[in-house]
């Protein structure tokens, strides 16, 4: 198999609810995540949140998308983007770690590409909520 091939085969590509706005990450996802914290939850209306951690200069995004701009439990401004016509909300930006996006892994076309490998947040988890006990956990962040 020749690199290109490779490397297209890796990437993975995703949507919002509503089918305007696409994406394709050229790369593989760095890491993936799930996340408990408050802001997660209240943002999706999702229990938890999985994340997919991918370079910026990887993600091409087709379309127009808004952003909300909020500050992190560790002070970090935080911008959501999401597509105001279906409300779906898609990618996130942490100051705290530039060049880095991270897509929200329910909008991903590939289902076999999300893996999460971790659980972070788990102070903040919902109790009823079982997370897998083989992934490794953190009462915060990973980092
Ligand atoms: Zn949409
Ligand atoms: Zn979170």
């Amino acid at each position: 198999m020749i690199n290109r091939e490779k490397v297209e085969m890796e990437g993975f590509t995703g949507r919002c609810l509503c089918r305007a706005i696409t994406y394709k990450s050229h790369t593989a996802p760095l890491k993936t995540f799930n996340c408990h914290c408050e802001d997660c939850r209240r943002c999706s209306g999702a229990p938890h949140l999985t994340n997919i951690h991918v370079k910026e200069a990887d993600l091409s995004i087709k379309g127009a998308l808004k952003s909300y701009i909020h500050q992190s439990e560790s002070g970090n401004k935080i911008t959501k983007k999401f597509y105001k016509h279906c409300g779906c909300q898609m990618f996130s930006f942490n100051e705290g770690k530039p060049g880095l996006v991270r897509v929200r892994a329910g909008t991903v076309n590939e289902l076999d590409i999300v893996k999460p490998q971790v659980d972070v947040w788990v102070s903040k988890k919902i109790p009823s909520i079982k997370i897998d006990e083989i992934l490794d956990q953190f009462q915060k962040n990973f980092i």
